[in-house]
């Protein structure tokens, strides 16, 4: 980076071990600036049909995924309790996640969009969103559950653009070109996870396009939710 910046606090909050697979390029790059990443993953994603085994046995091996990936995104990951397909907007949950907010004052959180697509609108995607968006407002007030310092900090939310969704419309562009290695690398571990389905394929076409669009190779791109702050000049 040539330019100073303050470093942040970025956020990426998804519904299972894999569901990041969207933002990966952008968490390393976070990581490598020097920011503070987190992945918070509302479930264990027991209900993977891909891997064999009861609850408690999938869980572990998802746990055994994300402790590799952890290294490999150069972020903390932390899994939440919330049933595999039975994340529900509660008041319950979004304080939940509040909590977390809390301490970890995030300036950028990145969340699963409401898409309507079979698969990438898994209701648990879609409620991630209400639990993600509950979760900041409540994050902003005293609790009785808590005794941390409410978060005032203003916060960029940016949910990832994964292709099906609908058009690029308020879409910014990250390049993710230098991260190709470390992106296989990802899917690497987490392959045994998406069973038949080619995710990785997936990705690097969705990256070129993407790309393609942005005048890189690689790219990822993300809808603009809410923005921090104004600002002085487009970019
Ligand atoms: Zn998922």
């Amino acid at each position: 980076m040539t330019k100073e910046h303050t470093l942040l606090n970025v956020v990426a909050v998804f519904a299972h071990p894999d569901d990041e697979a969207g933002a990966v390029g952008t968490l390393m790059n976070h990581s490598d600036r020097g920011d503070k990443v987190y992945v918070i993953l509302l479930t264990h994603g027991e209900n993977a049909s891909s891997i064999k085994g009861t609850h408690e046995e999938i869980m572990l091996v998802r746990q055994g995924h994300v402790n590799k990936i952890e290294k490999i995104v150069g972020a903390q990951y932390r899994l939440l309790d919330l049933p595999d397909s039975g994340v529900f907007p509660s008041v319950e949950n979004a304080k939940k996640l509040a909590k977390i907010f809390k301490q970890l004052k995030p300036d950028i959180i990145i969340t699963w969009g409401k898409s309507s697509n079979i698969g990438t609108g898994h209701p648990d995607h879609r409620y991630t969103y209400d639990i993600t968006l509950d979760a900041i407002s409540y994050a902003r007030y005293n609790s009785e559950e808590d005794n941390f310092e409410p978060n005032r900090k203003p916060v960029s939310l940016y949910t990832p653009y994964i292709g099906l969704d609908s058009a690029l419309d308020n879409c910014v562009f990250v390049d993710v070109t230098h991260q190709q290695d470390r992106i296989m690398e990802f899917f690497d571990v987490y392959e045994e996870a998406y069973g038949e389905w080619p995710v990785r394929a997936y990705k690097i076409s969705g990256m070129l396009m993407i790309g393609r669009i942005g005048y890189v190779k690689y790219g990822e791109a993300f809808k603009k939710i809410t923005w921090r702050s104004a600002r002085q000049f487009l970019d």
